[in-house]
């Protein structure tokens, strides 16, 4: 421990080892918060402290995982193993489903994504025969959520006259009646969103004493990094789960607070020092991760917000070159002027693609950038557009694995009830959903018993009804004894899914099904990935919890070498070697939507910060004249945040100078400047946000449709496709693994299908790898 203690400065060391007690760090970007709250743990651990006894809170689910692999290296993975350690929704989604009966919910509750979300309020109000133009579905969700972060439930929306008074004059005086019933609804498909996690963790805590000093109990050591960003939500829990030790540790940034318009409250972290007694505060001041210039230019933005911490930021890294701020003409040129630029600075400093990353205020300037990285053959990689899960037939599958494990699941239900068609028309839904309204059942128990209902619907349709019923009870039995990716194959083939995808021959058609085997062999890694967890059972609701709970932050995979595009709002704690922030201009950043206030618009200057200070050699910044905005070419102004920088720091690249150094360059991007040729075309929707390299995997799993899986699957046949099953592998032998690299087989053990061999990694530890779907070659 004392030689990872030395890898800290003096300011890191204090709050590192001040265990006791509750204390806070607010220190600027890349002053080693994140690292502090790492050693921390470790350094907790070495002293004696048990894991168990630790919680700790992330922003996203990859930087949990890149802080436990980082302990893991410090203390030992074993140890390492019993931290709890997520987002506030993964964690507490675990809690809830252990206590989910005292809520009424089964423990196998579904989690709603924002999708689910949204078609539920549609179909309600499209049943309460509402206006769908007044009543948004996406807008009618994001002031429930808003509700819900604020803790206001039903009940308390009714007892207020001011809510429903602003929902009037809104023009959406039934927005508490959809709310309402949105609740219920979810309640009884045992369904909680997204909001839910938290705001059923509120009510689990202030409702039952006794499992708030359970958890209180065991979490005596909380952990929160990115406070900044906590709604009241979380913020109510943090208290209430600190309440009795008061061992809290919280890290943050003001300056970096940039969710106020999911709840986030700024003030959780100002008002920190008020909620306990004796709070130590600590200050990091020393940037580790960028150049001078970066630093500096960050510090002379943030100087213009007024509602702020003072604070020192320095480094005593490089000076770095200027940040370079480049104009183009349009969108189109913009994108050009990216790729070339990483082209050129990749070749002329050696780098990978990886060390790039493109920031941008909207998901919709993506576009531009895509076209122009895939003309110059640049691998890339575009997070948090629709996630892999959320894709069509990704969620047909596993809205068909939801129903197995929930069938009273109304928005899993609805989605496939007639897909594959099989001939249950939209009618005979609706009247199940209201023959389920009626009789205070779940559709699926209607459906059950549809002979004794008295609904309308004819012989030839309930029959229809009743296969239905019988397949998912058929799946329900096989998912006793398969395990997910067995149960997945077999779910794929026999429901007719692969089948109908199979008919769609066009390009579209293929990836869907491609879409389909990688999600089954992302099951396979998640039957083998699970043995080596001590508390998962690899079971189907814990796979489906962590699809419902994962970003696709969370899937990359280290050997991918693509540069990175997102928007600001993900890249908060992220650091790249080469940062490009596009489209500064008024009225996209800052947004048209955030110049009302000063307050909205110093949310923006905040965003700009975080994104500036992503960069660790070089940031550039980018405007275009004018760019596609809604199908309309629209002129635009540069940001003022450019403007704002002190210009010590800045370089103008004039595109005249940019020809000059680059005429090669500039070719390509002055290729279409005169104004009355600027052709736009709307590119090809790409129904891929990743854009594939090709795979490295040794072998890959074959389409399910060649091969026949037996229906009760512990047996060889089911094999996935690798293996070594069939090859004696012998205690002693030098193996290979896709994602743990080199290591030597220390055991084998079981027998047929289920023979697993225990092998010491080099870099991942021990593991237990079931042989019949590890990816392993004899080296
Ligand atoms: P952000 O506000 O962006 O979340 P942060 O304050 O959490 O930043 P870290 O991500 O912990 O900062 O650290 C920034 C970078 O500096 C990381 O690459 C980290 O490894 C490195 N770093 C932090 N402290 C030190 C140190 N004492 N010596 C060397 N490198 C350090
Ligand atoms: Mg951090």
């Amino acid at each position: 421990m004392e030689k990872y203690l030395s890898q800290l400065n003096d300011a890191q060391l204090e709050p590192t080892i001040q265990v006791d007690g509750p204390m806070i760090v607010i220190a600027g970007a890349g002053s080693g918060k994140t690292r502090v709250l790492t050693y921390r743990i470790a350094y907790m651990m070495s002293k004696g402290i048990d894991p168990f006894n630790i919680l700790s809170l992330t922003f996203t689910n990859k930087a949990a995982k890149e802080m436990k692999e980082r302990i893991a290296t410090i203390v030992g993975a074993s140890e390492a193993k019993n931290l709890w350690m997520g987002t506030f929704h993964s964690i507490f989604a675990k809690i809830l489903r252990i206590e989910a009966d005292k809520l009424g919910f089964p423990s196998n509750f579904t989690i709603y994504d924002s999708q689910d979300s949204d078609k539920l309020i549609g179909s309600i109000i499209r049943e309460m025969q509402l206006d769908k133009d007044i009543y948004k579905a996406k807008q009618v969700r994001s002031r429930i959520s808003s509700y819900k972060n604020s803790l206001i439930t039903v009940r308390a929306y009714f007892q207020n006259p001011e809510l429903k008074e602003a929902d009037a004059m809104a023009r959406r005086p039934r927005m508490g009646d959809i709310y309402k019933e949105y609740v219920e609804r979810c309640f009884k498909a045992g369904a909680m969103d997204f909001d839910d996690l938290l705001l059923r963790t509120n009510e689990l805590l202030t409702r039952f004493p006794e499992v708030l000093a359970k958890y209180q109990n065991r979490f005596k050591y909380i952990l929160v990094d990115e406070y900044q960003d906590t709604n009241h939500s979380q913020y109510l829990i943090v208290r209430a789960l600190a309440d009795k030790f008061q061992n809290i540790c919280v890290v943050g940034d003001d300056a970096q607070s940039i969710y106020a318009f999911r709840g986030a409250n700024i003030s959780n972290i100002l008002n920190f020092q008020k909620d306990y007694d004796d709070v130590k505060m600590f200050r990091l001041e020393q940037n580790y991760r960028s150049t001078k210039n970066i630093v500096n230019a960050a510090n002379s933005i943030i100087d213009k917000n007024q509602t702020k911490l003072e604070k020192i930021v320095w480094t005593a890294n490089d000076e770095g070159g200027k940040i370079k701020v480049h104009r183009s003409l349009t969108d189109g040129d913009e994108g050009r002027y990216v790729a070339s630029t990483i082209l050129e600075t990749k070749t002329k400093e050696g780098l990978n693609n990886s060390d790039f990353a493109i920031l941008y205020r909207t998901n919709s300037q993506s576009r531009a950038m895509e076209e122009a990285l895939r003309k110059r053959g640049i691998p890339y990689r575009i997070y948090g557009g629709l996630s892999f899960y959320q894709r069509k037939e990704i969620k047909d599958v596993l809205s068909y694995l939801r129903l197995i494990v929930n069938p009273a699941d109304e928005e899993a239900l609805k989605r496939v009830i007639n897909f594959p068609p099989r001939g249950i028309g939209q009618t005979t839904v609706d009247r199940l959903i209201v023959g389920a309204n009626g009789y205070k059942r779940t559709i699926f128990e209607v459906m059950k018993n549809i002979d004794k209902t008295d609904l309308k619907i004819n012989s030839g349709t309930k029959n229809k009804l009743k296969d239905f019923v019988t397949l998912i009870e058929s799946y329900q039995v096989l998912n006793q004894t398969a395990d997910v990716f067995e149960l997945a194959e077999h779910v794929t083939r026999t429901s007719g899914l692969l089948k109908e995808f199979g008919k769609d021959t066009t390009p579209e058609g293929v990836t869907r099904v491609e879409n389909i085997e990688e999600l089954i062999n992302g099951m396979k890694d998640f039957v083998e990935g699970q043995i080596e967890i001590a508390d998962a059972t690899g079971s189907l609701s814990e796979f489906l919890e962590d699809v419902a709970l994962s970003s696709d932050l969370d899937n990359e995979t280290e050997d991918d070498d693509e540069v990175a595009l997102m928007t600001i709002h993900l890249a908060k704690g992220l650091e790249f070697s080469n940062v490009f922030i596009v489209g500064l201009e008024e009225d996209l950043f800052p947004s048209a939507m955030s110049m009302n206030t000063r307050s909205e618009l110093e949310e923006e200057r905040r965003l700009f910060y975080v994104a500036l200070t992503r960069a660790e050699k070089q940031a550039y910044l980018t405007y275009a004249l004018s760019r596609y905005r809604w199908g309309k070419l629209v002129d635009s102004d540069p940001s003022r945040f450019i403007e704002e920088i002190d210009e010590q720091y800045l370089e103008v690249l004039t595109p005249m100078e940019e020809r000059r150094i680059n005429p090669m360059l500039s070719a390509d991007i002055f290729g279409d400047t005169e104004p009355n040729k600027i052709r736009y075309k709307p590119a090809k929707q790409p129904t891929f946000t990743k854009n594939k390299t090709p795979k490295k995997e040794p072998e890959k799993y074959v389409a399910p449709t060649t091969r026949n899986l037996k229906p009760v699957a512990k047996s060889s046949e089911s094999s996935g496709g690798s293996n070594l099953f069939d090859n004696k592998l012998a205690v002693g032998n030098k193996v290979k693994h896709i994602r743990f690299g080199t290591g030597e087989v220390l055991k084998i053990e079981g027998a047929g299908a289920d023979v697993k061999a225990e092998i010491n990694f080099q870099h991942g530890g021990t593991k237990k790898l079931l042989l019949r779907f590890a990816k392993l070659e004899v080296i």
